[in-house]
């Protein structure tokens, strides 16, 4: 059975306003999928992709990363604190409100 676990979510696009279904990574074993450790660490694993427009967004999750064997055991990113101030000026870069 697999630890990692992504939340299915619908989404509402900030440029095409189209609606569609994504899932957004919350726990993720490192020892199961390496591919979704390079992705957080390399800023893309929250960053969803509008089916229609094409234009990309970063979610705002937070992350649980399992890390079997390692020290710690255990990492975890929590959701950041957007205010609404932010999200009306750069709604492109909200997905999540
Ligand atoms: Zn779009």
């Amino acid at each position: 059975m697999s630890n990692s676990f992504a939340q299915e979510t619908d989404f509402v696009c900030p440029a095409c306003e189209h609606r569609f279904h994504a899932g957004v990574w919350l726990i993720v074993d490192a020892a199961e999928r390496p591919d979704l450790v390079a992705q957080a660490v390399g800023g893309r694993l929250h960053t969803l992709t509008c089916p229609r427009c094409h234009q990309t967004g970063a979610v705002d999750a937070p992350l649980l990363l399992y890390r079997p064997g390692q020290e710690p055991l255990l990492l975890f990113s929590p959701r950041r604190v957007v205010t609404t101030h932010k999200m009306r000026r750069t709604p492109a870069t909200c997905w999540a409100c």
